[in-house]
């Protein structure tokens, strides 16, 4: 809980001349990790920034993490595999790095001093690290949009209460926030989240129902970790990322709206009632938001190519299908419902991709056991508020029963 006259995390980053920050990157082996990485070496190689890590974190990817650990010298490298702690150790001694690991080890990794954390777990696995390193105040970059679908009201109170604050990394959110009036959110009449339509934006439901997990990554536009990438494929993505915004933004629900924009230059944009339309564009490369939250209210230079206007020459749009990507709906009908609604879909999902991802599930089959266990949900009653972390975790939980025994019917 921060003290009444503690300067809060944005101030603190608004007073600075230069970019100096302490950080930890929460999986620091992933797609984002490695990009937010490689941008701090870039920033440091130019003086651009004053940069020193804290602690790095992965779930197993060993060799990656002790790589970083030389390379970056962090005070604390953690595993969430338990099993790999020793291995984690040995490959460390004498670098005079602490090292940790098991679950609770990441979040000792997310309680440690950093000022600014980038959260880029997947899934629900992120909540209780992020929510760590939301309720001592430091600046939390949230790649893990999960966390804010499972838990958005319990995380937003966490970060208000100690003076926090959220930097959205997902490159929609990160380009409202660049131009959102949060001065006067009520002369906003509009969000537009753009969606890539991914992979399988022309595919028809007969092509999709054979869709390989192959085809389901292989993202046009962005390259990204396994799951996020058949959430795209899905519009999934799409759904989480509505939730995720209604959380970060003073807009109802009901006036964020998803426009299909196949170029991914366009990263969302904001109306406002005098009818101007704000927008963020660039190209598809993360480590634009990653600059932008990492050096915030500054701006640093980042390794991203820039835009080529001429050579992208046209911009197009359509509106997306809720026919063939049935994701969309179901997360408007979860964030509609409140409650344990929003964290139940994003639980299903969870565990909907794994299996597919594992072959034991067909591509249709991921919105048909969100679907199935929304609709048990129903029929069990499930709350449509959620007064704390306890009560989220349990929804999640329930979820995950309810979408394997729909797994299993539909293999049936
Ligand atoms: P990824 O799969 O490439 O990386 C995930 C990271 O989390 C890895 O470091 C992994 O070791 C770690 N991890 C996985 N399970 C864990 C567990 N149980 N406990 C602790 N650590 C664990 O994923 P990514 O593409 O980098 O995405 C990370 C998050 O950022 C996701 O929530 C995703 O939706 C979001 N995001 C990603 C992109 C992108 O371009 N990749 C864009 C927007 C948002
Ligand atoms: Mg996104």
């Amino acid at each position: 809980m921060a003290r009444d006259d503690a300067p809060t995390a944005a101030e603190l980053l608004s007073r600075q001349s230069r970019c100096a920050r302490r950080i930890t990157v929460l999986g620091s082996t992933g797609s984002i990790g490695v990009s937010t990485l490689d941008l701090v070496e870039f920033a440091t190689a130019r003086n651009d920034a004053d940069l020193t890590i804290e602690a790095l974190t992965a779930n197993r990817n060993l060799a990656l993490v002790v790589e970083q650990a030389k390379k970056f010298r962090p005070r604390f490298v953690a595993l969430a595999d338990e099993s790999l702690g020793g291995e984690l150790k040995s490959a460390l001694a004498g670098e005079g790095i602490e090292t940790g690991a098991g679950p609770s080890a990441i979040i000792e990794a997310a309680a440690r001093d950093a000022d600014w954390v980038m959260a880029a777990i997947v899934g629900a696995a992120g909540l209780m690290p992020t929510l760590r390193a939301a309720e001592r105040g430091a600046a939390v970059a949230l790649a893990n949009k999960e966390c804010l679908v499972c838990a958005g009201d319990v995380v937003s109170r966490a970060v208000r209460a100690a003076g926090g604050m959220l930097l959205p990394v997902d490159s929609e959110h990160n380009a409202i926030f660049q131009v959102y009036d949060f001065q006067r959110p009520n002369r906003i009449s509009r969000l537009i989240l753009t969606a890539s339509g991914g992979p399988f934006r022309t595919w028809s439901k007969e092509q999709m129902a054979v869709a390989t997990p192959a085809q389901a990554v292989a993202h046009p536009n962005w390259s990204m970790g396994a799951k996020i990438s058949v959430d795209s494929a899905t519009m999934m993505n799409k759904g989480l990322e509505l939730i995720e915004a209604a959380h970060l933004f003073p807009t109802p629900h009901d006036r964020i709206e998803m426009l299909v924009h196949p170029q991914s230059v366009i990263h969302s944009m904001v109306e406002y009632v005098d009818g101007s339309v704000l927008a963020q564009l660039g190209t598809p490369d993360m480590r634009t938001p990653i600059a932008s939250c990492l050096a915030w209210p500054d701006r640093i230079e980042s390794p991203s190519a820039k835009l080529n206007f001429a050579e992208v020459a046209t911009l197009t749009f359509e509106a997306p299908d809720p026919e063939r990507f049935p994701a969309i709906r179901l997360a408007r009908e979860a964030v509609a419902k409140g409650g344990a609604y929003p964290a139940m879909l994003n639980a299903a999902n969870e565990v909907a991709v794994a299996e597919f991802l594992s072959d034991r599930l067909d591509f249709n089959g991921i919105p048909y056991v969100v679907e199935a266990t929304l609709e048990a949900a129903d029929r069990l009653n499930a709350p449509h508020s959620l007064g704390s972390l306890a009560e989220a975790l349990e929804a999640d939980a329930a979820a995950r029963r309810l979408a394997e025994a729909a797994v299993a019917a539909r293999a049936a």
